[in-house]
């Protein structure tokens, strides 16, 4: 089927959706992305962003990557330590295997205008600040932009409207509205100077990801300063069971640097120096029995909700789009390209949504009765770790949907 004069709509212009949107465009469908934030920005701002090799393929499909296009500093390890003490449980080595795709670490912002620019130049329409929807009529969803019914027959409606995507729960068979997990993400910025130099030092080869009893903490160099971005991730329900208040940004600084108080040196220096962080509730949904019906498919998290503790949601979104697109260049008809889509898809997406899930827990392991034959288990096995660890990452990194497929 060729993509030529194909008419797509894309809800929600975040990575996954302008990732469609650029991949759709450049093989000649008329593409149109209903962002609803006004700019190109989103509630992340200028926070960090870690892209696996398996996500830096598909950017670079979809144009070169340079420090003007895109401005990212490149991960060579992971090191995994233990928070209280600082100590070191293994280091990792993350580039990719059989390639030269990088691990790059990125602002957020800057990702989202890489992909906004590429899905522009190819003849996307994007439309900021509207908030669309759809609606089912005679076996077909259309289109209602800002509440208004759009004119105009879409052949395919992409819904890639995030963690929250109201269309999944209600209008993809089995999906529901995802809910709250009781764990809180913070992130935040802090100088590089507030950095110790043994800290700096590690920064400069890529990732420390602290783990401790009910808690971890990520800390990664990202562009622009440059800056250091730290993900707190702590577990109990926001305040009273409410999520977190934005109006006193001063009370979240003081509550981040208590939840850690006692830490090593590192992490409590560092937060000493951090920027109002910004906080959210992390929530959980599980896959939909059906990722498409008639002529919408869903993409990245309104597909498959993910925690961040594999730092795989935006990776994968960027492998979905490459996918779908993939999928609807190679079929006859588009039932046919959701059917591919959803098969070369699900178990992908269900296990890095597990794996996700158990990486969390064994970061926070909080029980001392497991936490202490887990960390000897560790221990033991530290001369392997970095072995295992790689093969443990190695199916999450080294999946490339762009292989045997054109690139742009
Ligand atoms: C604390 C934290 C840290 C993370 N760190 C990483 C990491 O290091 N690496 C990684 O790969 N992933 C990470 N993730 C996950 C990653 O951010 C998401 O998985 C990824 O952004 C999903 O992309 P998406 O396009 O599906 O959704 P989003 O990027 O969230 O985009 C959805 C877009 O849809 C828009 N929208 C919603 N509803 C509508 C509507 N009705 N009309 C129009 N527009 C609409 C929204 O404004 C938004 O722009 C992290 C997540 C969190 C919470």
């Amino acid at each position: 089927m060729t993509l030529d004069g194909m008419n797509i709509a894309v809800i929600g212009g975040g990575v996954g959706g302008l990732a469609a949107g650029a991949a759709a465009s450049t093989r000649g469908a008329r593409v149109t992305v209903f962002e609803k934030t006004p700019r190109r920005t989103e509630s992340g701002g200028g926070s960090g962003i870690q892209i696996s090799p398996n996500g830096t393929r598909v950017l670079r499909a979809l144009g070169s990557i340079d420090r003007t296009s895109l401005p990212s500093m490149p991960a060579r390890l992971l090191s995994l330590k233990h928070g209280p003490s600082g100590r070191e449980i293994a280091r990792l080595d993350i580039h990719a295997r059989h390639d030269d795709a990088r691990y790059l670490l990125v602002r957020r912002s800057d990702l989202v205008a890489f992909l906004a620019d590429r899905a522009e130049k190819r003849g996307a329409t994007l439309l900021t600040g509207t908030r669309a929807d759809v609606s089912f009529r005679d076996g077909r969803f259309e289109i209602l932009a800002d509440a208004h019914p759009l004119p105009g027959d879409f052949d395919v409606v992409v819904a890639s409207d995030g963690i929250q995507s109201s269309i999944r729960q209600r209008h993809l068979p089995g999906g529901r509205l995802a809910t709250e997990t009781g764990q809180r993400a913070w992130r935040a910025l802090a100088s590089i100077s507030s950095a110790s130099e043994r800290l700096r030092s590690e920064l400069s080869e890529g990732p420390c990801l602290f783990t401790g009893p009910g808690k971890h903490l990520v800390v990664y160099v990202v562009p622009g300063g440059p800056m250091i971005n730290i993900t707190a991730i702590t577990r109990g329900c926001g305040r009273n069971g409410k999520p977190a208040s934005r109006t006193r940004p001063e009370h979240d600084q003081i509550e981040l640097r208590a939840l850690y108080a006692g830490w090593c040196d590192s992490v409590v220096s560092l937060l000493d120096g951090i920027q109002p962080p910004e906080v959210r509730e992390l929530y959980r949904c599980p896959v939909p029995a059906a990722l498409s019906r008639a002529n919408l498919v869903a993409i990245g998290d309104a597909a498959h909700p993910m925690l961040p503790h594999l730092a795989q949601g935006a990776s994968a979104a960027l492998e979905d789009a490459w996918t779908l697109v993939e999928a609807l260049a190679n079929a006859q008809t588009c039932p046919a390209a959701f059917t591919a889509y959803e098969r070369r898809r699900r178990s992908r997406v269900v296990r890095l949504q597990s794996a996700s899930e158990r990486s969390g827990w064994i970061y926070q392991l909080k029980n001392p009765f497991l936490r202490l034959p887990v960390h000897l288990g560790l221990r033991a096995a530290k001369p392997l770790l970095p072995v295992l660890l790689r093969q443990w990452y190695g199916w999450v990194h080294d999946h490339d949907v762009v292989a045997g497929t054109a690139r742009n």
